[in-house]
């Protein structure tokens, strides 16, 4: 068989074997990524806080006002219950009452105000809940689909390697380790094709007896630019 021709499927072999090797490591880059995960659940632990204090602070004004309107009652009851009879008292219980209602009225306006906040904080963690649901459901998809795909790809790897190794006994141990340096050294690319007249790899022009050379069943042709092995289908 044509030596160029079967260091040609040699290296098909090969570029098959490492493309199927870095997308497992892409692979295992990608299930270990939960960034997603991570930054929603973040999200919604800072959501959490956010509506707590929200609520927080919506009781304690609202227990404010409670408590004034519990004193209002307690003094309209002396102020109309006929116990007291001291006219001065009897002015500055109306004057306790309606600086409490004054008072109850701002204190209305906060709450209202705390209200509208509380609402807000509510639906952003509605949203981030199901932010968070959904970014772990992505997540264990994902990763189902990714674990089918590694474990299609390890299965793959098994059948080339034997297929590698039944192509390599064919190869010579001089002509393996030559193939093996191109590789290294050419980004992976040693056998080029001859195409029309030029190598299929840099484009330099070859000679007719180039040509020819790189036909041969028995011996390797080498571009004279580029340094690679040259297959021509004879
Ligand atoms: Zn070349």
């Amino acid at each position: 068989m044509n030596i160029g021709f079967q260091l040609y499927q040699l290296q098909e072999i090969d570029t098959n074997l490492d493309s199927a090797k870095k997308r497992i490591g892409d692979i295992d880059a990608l299930l270990e990524n939960n960034v997603k995960v991570i930054n929603s659940q973040d999200n919604l632990e800072k959501a959490k806080k956010q509506f707590i204090s929200n609520t927080n602070d919506f009781n304690k004004i609202n227990d404010e006002v409670q408590n004034k309107k519990i004193k209002i009652s307690q003094s309209e009851a002396s102020l109309y219950g006929g116990s007291v009879k001291n006219p001065k008292e009897l002015e500055d219980l109306q004057l306790e009452i309606s600086s409490l209602i004054k008072s109850i009225q701002k204190l209305d306006d906060a709450l209202l105000e705390k209200l509208i906040q509380l609402d807000q904080s509510e639906k952003l963690l509605e949203k981030c809940t199901e932010e968070f649901i959904k970014a772990k459901s992505d997540f264990a998809t994902q990763n189902a689909l990714l674990m089918g795909e590694k474990i299609s790809l390890s299965e793959k790897i098994q059948v080339i390697i034997s297929k590698r190794q039944s192509t390599i006994t064919e190869i010579d141990k001089s002509t393996q380790e030559q193939y093996g340096r191109l590789r290294k050294n050419k980004k992976g690319l040693a056998v080029a094709k001859l195409q029309d007249d030029t190598c299929g790899a840099c484009g330099a022009g070859l000679t007719a007896s180039q040509r020819q050379e790189a036909r041969s069943a028995t011996t390797l042709f080498v571009c004279p630019s580029c340094g690679r092995i040259i297959y021509g289908s004879s």
